[in-house]
């Protein structure tokens, strides 16, 4: 008998030549959050993992971080003898007595045909078994445990209840990515999101000390901790912006402060994204949420850079952001109290529907390219370590 843990990947991503790029991706993206003596493979479709018996429940809720995996399934392997699927099926159904179910059944599914009982016959076999030996109750309707029965040509598996995966696609296949991340609720979610599509995500915060205090840098480092949960190591680059907040401040009308420090945060975000060989600028706004955030705005902002501005929060309320938030770890960190450059340089009265030419003119007596220039000198690199044996667990 075997311990194992079983990946299901669907079909996403799966089509023609890119098979093998995102297989090879999610084995890379599981082997390094694996314990020592950990091993991945895909077989028939699946991803099966093996790792030392002791560790098998925490490494399989670990792999629920794995972007492209749907289910995980903690699983034994047996061989193909009916003697050793009824006593490992007994074994199972013993664990799940002691942990309090009182009713099950058996799902039995002979994929291969050469095995001397059909599904129903294994169903009827093992289901008595279990019930004699355990005295849990049939109950084929809502049963407390269902305990799949999966019998494949190398061996049969056996499994209890799946873990959800969280979906999407293996992180960088689908490129790179720089995330715009604020200390705030949203742009953690944004990086989520935008990672679940498979970009391998760095991050760029803009700091104005002493405007914003380093305790809003913790918190974005403790973000990036959050998210490398789910993204694997994260490149974080902290930019000192405080010169051109008052740059800003002296030089261009107040009403448009905030969409010019939004535009110079992009500006500097790209060059973040050629050191990082990145494609993409990722952002957390939304629409409608607040006044920097009409699509006059958006796109008044959104007209200085040259990549993809990616938004993924467009389609989501509030309450969805918060709930997905909560889910991935990132909102405890989000809700302490820190100050934000941008609202402590905010204007009484913001341009909510700018005209592009406005905002052009407002923006001319700055000096872009020095001032870009400078902060990129500036920013400080800070690597995040993700998950796995290597950064301590
Ligand atoms: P968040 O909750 O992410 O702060 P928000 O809803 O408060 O977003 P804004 O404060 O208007 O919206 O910011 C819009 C986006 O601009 C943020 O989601 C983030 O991507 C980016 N941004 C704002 N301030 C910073 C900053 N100091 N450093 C890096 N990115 C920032
Ligand atoms: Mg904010």
């Amino acid at each position: 008998m075997e311990q194992l843990i079983v990946g299901r990947y669907g079909e996403i991503g799966l089509k023609g030549a890119n098979r093998g790029v995102f297989e090879r991706a999610l084995l890379r993206e599981v082997q390094r959050r694996l314990p020592a003596g950990g091993r991945a493979e895909l077989r028939g479709g699946q991803l099966v993992v093996r790792v030392p018996p002791e560790a098998a429940t925490a490494a399989a809720e670990e792999l629920t971080r794995v972007f492209g995996l749907v289910a995980v399934v903690e699983a034994v392997a047996v061989p193909l003898d009916v003697e050793a699927v009824t006593a490992a099926a007994v074994d199972l159904g013993r664990r799940a007595a002691a942990q309090g179910a009182r009713s099950f059944k058996i799902a039995a599914r002979r994929a291969f045909k050469g095995f001397p009982l059909t599904s129903p016959q294994l169903n009827a076999r093992l289901g008595a078994a279990v019930a004699a030996a355990t005295g849990l109750a049939v109950d084929v309707h809502q049963p407390d445990l269902v305990l799949s029965v999966e019998v494949r040509a190398e061996a049969v598996y056996l499994h209890g209840p799946a873990l959800a995966g969280p979906g999407g696609l293996p992180v960088g296949t689908s490129g790179r990515a720089v995330l715009l991340l604020s200390g705030g609720i949203d742009s953690p979610v944004a990086g989520y999101l935008a990672a679940k599509r498979g970009l391998r995500t760095a991050a760029v915060y803009f700091h104005a000390f002493p405007f914003t205090g380093d305790r809003t840098k913790e918190k974005v480092i403790d973000l990036c901790r959050a998210l490398s949960r789910y993204l694997g190591p994260v490149r974080l680059w902290v930019v000192p912006f405080t010169p051109v907040q008052l740059a800003i401040r002296d030089r261009c009308p107040e009403a448009y402060a905030t969409l010019i420090t939004r535009r110079m945060m992009l500006r500097v975000a790209e060059g973040i994204c050629r050191r990082e060989r990145a494609g993409a600028l990722v952002t957390g706004d939304s629409l409608g949420q607040v006044a920097s955030q009409t699509l006059e705005a958006l796109a008044a902002v959104g007209e200085v850079a040259e990549l993809p501005l990616l938004r993924p929060l467009v389609g989501l309320d509030k309450e969805e952001i918060i709930a997905l938030a909560r889910r991935i770890g990132t909102y405890e960190i989000s809700i302490r109290p820190y100050e934000d450059c941008c609202s402590v340089f905010a204007p009484r009265h913001p341009r909510t529907r700018p005209a592009r030419a406005d905002v052009r003119a407002a923006e001319a007596p700055l000096p872009v390219a020095e001032l870009v220039a400078e902060a990129l000198a500036g920013a400080e690199r800070i690597v995040i370590p993700g998950p796995g044996p290597a950064a301590g667990g």
